[in-house]
């Protein structure tokens, strides 16, 4: 009677693959974060993780691809379009509502932001506000100060118990029928891009030799160099900017200002202003303090695609500095409560 004992084995192992398979493309299907049993919830999920790991390991193939101009272009070019779709739309449009835009535009970047691989907006804008609200308390789950640099950088997102959006903290947006799915088959979008990438350089192999690049070569280029350095640039933003840099406004947590930071993230070092006013779109309070993201967005409303920007009032610039009233507290701006307006007109 060993044979239908073995059939089931396989069976439950070819099911579990299945399962597997799917969450790697399909996040409805892993399980929600209110669901995660409370001693597992700061599990790492390692088989999920399995892409996130192999775009790593693709850079090690640069020394067998070789290079060329084409290549390390596209990788430049698709590190600054996707960190402007993370930081100017993700990050100051979805989550913070800095701005508005047509609903075409609203989902134009969303694609984009999600090519980066850092799951779909509504993920990403939920776990953001959540960070607003809790900064540098114990449940910040991505607090360096209280969990540690390396669960800061890249753990967090890894546990169990962050895989799934925090729904209650989504806002408005979830209306919006293309951005749920979006965020249900976010790798489709980094998958595709990958595709495309290597598609292009077996094409130009034949046809435009003069290019000098292959399949490989686009595919470990612009693909995997590019978002893992996308990837780390935005993570130090939660791993660095509440440690190293200088503090303007005494907010309540330990948020800094770092040009560094900044200039890798298109402007996102400069945390400590945005933690005392996270409603603003723009993150560099001064002219010198520069923020790519927020010439890219002036760029863009000269084009009509977004309008609305919210400034920097004068009050708020002051306040807290120089003897001056502390503070706007910064939840209302970073949390807008449920049911209120927000996304496009
Ligand atoms: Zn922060
Ligand atoms: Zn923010």
């Amino acid at each position: 009677m060993t044979a239908p004992t073995a059939t089931g084995a396989t069976r439950g192992a070819a099911r579990r693959l299945g399962r597997q398979l799917l969450a790697w493309v399909d996040s409805s299907s892993a399980a929600k974060t209110d669901d995660v049993v409370a001693a597992d919830a700061r599990g790492i999920d390692w088989p999920r993780l399995v892409p996130f790991f192999a775009i790593h390991a693709g850079c090690l193939a640069l020394p067998f691809v070789g290079a060329s101009a084409v290549a390390v272009w596209t990788c430049v070019a698709l590190y600054a379009l996707r960190m402007f779709a993370v930081t100017a739309f993700y990050h100051r449009y979805f989550a913070h509502r800095a701005f508005a835009t047509s609903r075409a535009a609203q989902f134009a970047f969303a694609v984009l932001g999600a090519a980066s691989a850092q799951r779909g907006p509504l993920w990403w804008a939920s776990h953001h506000r959540h960070h607003h609200v809790h900064s540098d308390q114990p449940a910040d789950v991505h607090s360096a100060l209280r969990h540690g640099w390396l669960w800061s950088h890249m753990g967090w997102f890894m546990a169990r118990e962050n895989f799934a959006p925090r729904h209650a903290l989504i806002g408005g947006f979830a209306r919006f029928p293309e951005l749920r799915f979006l965020d249900r088959w976010d790798s489709l979008v980094p998958l595709a891009l990958a595709g495309g990438l290597y598609a292009f350089g077996a094409w130009a192999e034949g046809h435009a030799p003069q290019l000098g690049t292959t399949g490989a070569q686009m595919l470990a280029w612009g693909f995997c160099v590019s978002t893992v350095a996308l990837y780390h640039a935005t993570f130090c933003i939660n791993s660095m900017a509440h440690r190293y840099g200088s503090r303007r406004y005494a907010t309540r947590d330990a948020s800094r200002n770092n040009l560094w930071l900044a200039l890798v993230t298109f402007g996102e070092g400069w945390h400590n202003n945005h933690h005392h006013y996270p409603a603003a779109a723009r993150q560099g309070f001064y002219w010198w303090e520069v923020d790519f993201s927020w010439y890219g967005l002036k760029l863009l409303q000269a084009l009509g695609i977004v309008w609305d920007l919210k400034p920097v009032p004068a009050a708020v610039r002051h306040a807290g500095r120089d003897g001056a009233p502390a503070a706007t507290p910064t939840i209302d701006a970073a949390a807008p409560p449920e049911g209120r307006p927000e996304g496009t007109r």
